[in-house]
C-alpha cells in the first residue's frame, strides 16, 4: 500500500476546499464575461465581482468601496507601502519590523536605496515587537508604519491595536497623518480581523493561505487615505490596481474567507491541540530542541523548532522521504543557505537557527499523523545528528 503523504505546511500554502472550487468554476465557463463590459456577460460577471467584495468586506467591518483584487499578497503589500510613499510626493520615513515577510522587507530595501529614511523594529525573544520602540522611532517626516499581525515563521502575534492606539494619537497632533498597514496574510481566516478594532489604515490578506486559490489577494485601503497606484492602465479597481480582474479566483477567494470565518473556532481549537501534541512529543522524545516561539503570543497554527547541531535542509529531505512535507524558515527563504532573518532578529544562536524546522497545521491534519511524525523524527533527528561534527565534538 502507498504511504499516506502528511502535509504540515499550510503557511506556505493550503488545499483549495471543494466547495471553493465548485463556486469558481461557473466562472471558468458560463460566466465567463468581462465584468467592465456593459452587456449582460459583463453584468453578470461585475455582479460576481460585486458580492465577493461585499462579502470580504463584510469579515473585514469595512466597506465594499474599501476592498481592492490584487494578484496576491506580496501585490497587496507592495502598493500598500509604494503606494502611501509614492501618493506623499516627497521623500520620509519608513517604518516596519526586523521580521516580516519578503514582500515588505524587500520594498522597504528598494525605498531605502530611493532615499527613504527606514527604520526597523527588533523583535523580543518571543518574535513581538515593541510599541515603545515604535513611538521613539516616529519622526516628523514617517509616512507610513507596516507591521505584520502574525510572523509566517514563528507564528508571533504583534500588537496591532495597540500600535493602532498610539498613532492615532500621535496622528492627532500632525499635520502629515501616519498610516498603518498591516500584513495579514498569516491571520485572515484564524483569527477574526476587524479593521476598526486594529486601527489599520491598509490590510493585506491572500486566498492561497486560508484554503482559496493561488495568485489572488485583496487590500484593504481605508475611505480618505491618500494613495497612488503603482501601475497604470484601466479603471479597474478604482484605478488603484488596473487590469481585469480574476473573476473567478476573486469569487473563490471570498467562499474560501467565509468558510474559513464560519469555522474559526472549530480549527483554532483542534489546531491548537494538534500542534501542542506534537510540541509535547518532540520535547519529551527528542534532547536539545528549542522551540522558537508558541503559545499565548503566538498563532496556533505555526510550530517552529531548532534541533540543535544539525541543518534544517537535511531534516527537510529526510522527512519528505518519509512523506512528511515540513519547511524551513519560510519557504522564500529556502534556496539560501542564509540563517532566517526572523529567527536572527529572535537572537536564536546560529547553532540553533540553522536547525530550525517549521511544523505549520492546516484543519485537514490529524492526530494520526502527528503521532506518525513523533514516530518518524525521533529517529531522523538521532541519525542527523550521528553525522554531524559539531554535535559529536559536543557530545564526546
Ligand atoms: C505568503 C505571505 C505573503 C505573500 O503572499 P503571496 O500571495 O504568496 O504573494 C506575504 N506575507 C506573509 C506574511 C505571507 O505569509
Amino acid at each position: 500500500m502507498k504511504k499516506k503523504r502528511i502535509y504540515l505546511d499550510n503557511s506556505a500554502t493550503t488545499a483549495v476546499r471543494s466547495e471553493v472550487i465548485k463556486e469558481m468554476r461557473p466562472y471558468f465557463s458560463a460566466i465567463y464575461g468581462n465584468p467592465s463590459s456593459f452587456h449582460s456577460f459583463g453584468r453578470k460577471a461585475h455582479a460576481a465581482l460585486n458580492n465577493a467584495r461585499e462579502k470580504i468586506a463584510s469579515f473585514l467591518n469595512a466597506d465594499a468601496s474599501e476592498i481592492f483584487f490584487t494578484g496576491c499578497g506580496t501585490e497587496s503589500d507592495n502598493i500598500a507601502l509604494f503606494g502611501i510613499v509614492n501618493a506623499a510626493g516627497k521623500k520620509g520615513g519608513v517604518i516596519s519590523t526586523k521580521i516580516e515577510h519578503h514582500a515588505i522587507l524587500h520594498s522597504c530595501q528598494r525605498l531605502e536605496k530611493l532615499g527613504y529614511e527606514t527604520a526597523y523594529l527588533n523583535a523580543d525573544k518571543d518574535g513581538v515587537v515593541s510599541v515603545d520602540e515604535l513611538v521613539k522611532a516616529v519622526k516628523d517626516d514617517t509616512l507610513i508604519v507596516s507591521v505584520m499581525h502574525a510572523n509566517n515563521e514563528v507564528g508571533s502575534l504583534q500588537p496591532i491595536e495597540k500600535i493602532g492606539e498610539v498613532l492615532k494619537k500621535i496622528n492627532r497632533d500632525r499635520a502629515n497623518k501616519i498610516y498603518f498597514h498591516s500584513d495579514c496574510v498569516q491571520t485572515a481566516g484564524k483569527i477574526n480581523l476587524d479593521v476598526e478594532k486594529l486601527g489599520v489604515d491598509l490590510l493585506s490578506i491572500s486566498a492561497h493561505k486560508f484554503n482559496g486559490p493561488k495568485g489572488v489577494g485583496a487590500l484593504y485601503v481605508r475611505k480618505g487615505t491618500n494613495i497612488a497606484p503603482i501601475t497604470y492602465g484601466g479603471h479597474h479597481e478604482q484605478g488603484l490596481r488596473p487590469g481585469t480582474e480574476n473573476v473567478a479566483y476573486i469569487v473563490g477567494m471570498a467562499k474560501a474567507l467565509e468558510l474559513s470565518v464560519k469555522e474559526i473556532e472549530e480549527h483554532d481549537k483542534h489546531i491548537r491541540s494538534l500542534r501542542d501534541k506534537l510540541k509535547n512529543g518532540i520535547i519529551e522524545r527528542i534532547p536539545n530542541v528549542i522551540i522558537n516561539s508558541s503559545g499565548d503570543k503566538a498563532v496556533s497554527n505555526i510550530l517552529n523548532v531548532s534541533f540543535n547541531y544539525i541543518e534544517g535542509e537535511a531534516l527537510l529531505l529526510k522527512l519528505d522521504m518519509a512523506g512528511i512535507a515540513v519547511s524551513t524558515g519560510s519557504a522564500c527563504a529556502s534556496g539560501s543557505s542564509e540563517p532566517s532573518h526572523v529567527l536572527s532578529a529572535m537572537g536564536v544562536a546560529a547553532v540553533a537557527a540553522q536547525g530550525a524546522v517549521r511544523f505549520s497545521f492546516g484543519w485537514q491534519n490529524t492526530r494520526e499523523e502527528v503521532e506518525r511524525v513523533l514516530e518518524v523524527l525521533p529517529k531522523i533527528v538521532k541519525d542527523l545528528r550521528r553525522m554531524s561534527p559539531v554535535w559529536n565534538n559536543q557530545n564526546n
